[in-house]
């Protein structure tokens, strides 16, 4: 193997995260809403928001008549909605999913460089170098990955349709090349006993749940159910009762008799879930044991870049469209229309991703 499978990327600090989207107080966050929805009205346009985004996003998407989602269903959605213009709060991939899918329309997005460890740690070029190595591997992608990545791929896959389409796959006798989070692709291969030559990225939010402390705390809390999201580290997911996509936690939160829960996740995905199972007690997995710390701490830097202020700005600006040259566009379409077609025939749900 020639290619290097793993890239080192740089974790915004909290400064940079809060110059690019500073605290607001709450007089300065209802004239934001105010103006946000006059602008979503006079440009015709759409709000969707990821689970994990500011709650005054989701809330104002809802409000709205837009969507909170995970980002294949905020692309969907985009695609079924009337609006010419779709605005994208979570990270960079969400934006270009919903380009992919709607090229008839404009997508914006509140900061371009809301990015994701996933894509920065898979870039296109050395991936394509890796999928030139083995042309014998049918490959297999994760949706947080560039448009560019995804246009070099057999299959792309969320977290809610990946066991069903490796396994799939697996049953055809193919072997597959994985990228680019090597904790999904670990529980994937064990899953399903596939061939996976695996991407070594990883999410910095989900790496950092630490198993030790998270037993402990289950020792505490023998009544509450563990939550965890399968980009979490092996040892982590071995302690969970439900492993799953965002929609997935959300839809046990809901389901559970439980009255407590762990949730393994980024914690921005609680204000969807208290508002569906309201009297329910969320506990954000412990990302630090004795001694360790967290670069993290259950919360994407990335999607906290995402604000009422920069949101109301490109609403008004029009900047920070996203744009994918048209050949690299389409044939990006290919793997997710795959992906589509497969959950359509099999009837299996295709939602959730980090
Ligand atoms: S939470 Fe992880 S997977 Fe999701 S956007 Fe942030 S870095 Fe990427």
């Amino acid at each position: 193997m020639n290619a290097p499978l793993s890239f080192p990327v740089q974790i915004p600090d909290a400064a940079t995260v809060a110059r690019i989207n500073p605290p607001l107080d709450a007089d300065a966050r209802k004239a934001l809403r105010e103006r946000a929805k006059r602008l979503l009205r006079e440009r015709d346009a759409v709000l969707v928001a990821h689970y994990y985004t500011d709650p005054d996003l989701q809330t104002l998407a809802d409000e709205t008549g837009g969507h909170v989602a995970d980002s294949l269903d905020m692309a969907r959605f985009s695609h079924e909605h009337d609006a010419s213009t779709v605005v994208v709060c979570g990270v960079r991939f969400m934006g270009e999913t919903a380009k992919i899918l709607n090229p008839e329309k404009r997508v914006l997005v509140p900061e371009m460089q809301a990015n994701c460890s996933l894509d920065l740690g898979c870039p296109a070029d050395a991936f394509s170098e890796l999928c030139d190595e083995y042309p014998d591997r049918t490959v297999v992608v994760y949706a947080n990955t560039s448009a560019a990545v995804k246009a070099r791929a057999d299959w792309m896959v969320t977290s809610g349709i990946a066991l069903d389409i490796v396994g799939h796959l697996k049953d055809r006798g193919e072997k597959i090349l994985w990228a680019p989070d090597r904790f999904l692709g670990d529980y994937i291969q064990r899953m399903t006993g596939a061939d996976m030559l695996m991407w070594q990225a990883s999410c910095v939010v989900h790496e950092a749940f630490k198993a030790d402390a998270l037993e402990r705390l289950r020792e505490k809390l023998p009544h509450a159910a563990v939550l965890v999201h399968p980009e979490s580290p092996p040892a982590v997911i071995a302690l969970a009762d439900v492993v799953g996509s965002t929609s997935t936690l959300i839809e046990a939160v809901q389901s559970m008799p439980n009255d407590t829960f762990i949730v393994a996740t980024d914690r921005g995905i609680f204000h969807k879930m208290r508002e569906l199972a309201p009297g329910k007690k969320l506990i954000e997995a412990p990302t630090a044991g004795e001694g360790a710390t967290c670069e993290s701490c259950a919360h994407c830097p990335w999607m906290a870049m995402n604000g009422l202020a920069n949101l109301v700005e490109v609403l008004e600006t029009g900047n920070n469209e996203i744009l994918i040259e048209e050949s690299i566009r389409a044939r990006a379409a290919i793997p997710v229309q795959r992906m589509m077609d497969f959950a359509a025939a099999r009837k299996v749900a295709i939602l959730g991703n980090a």
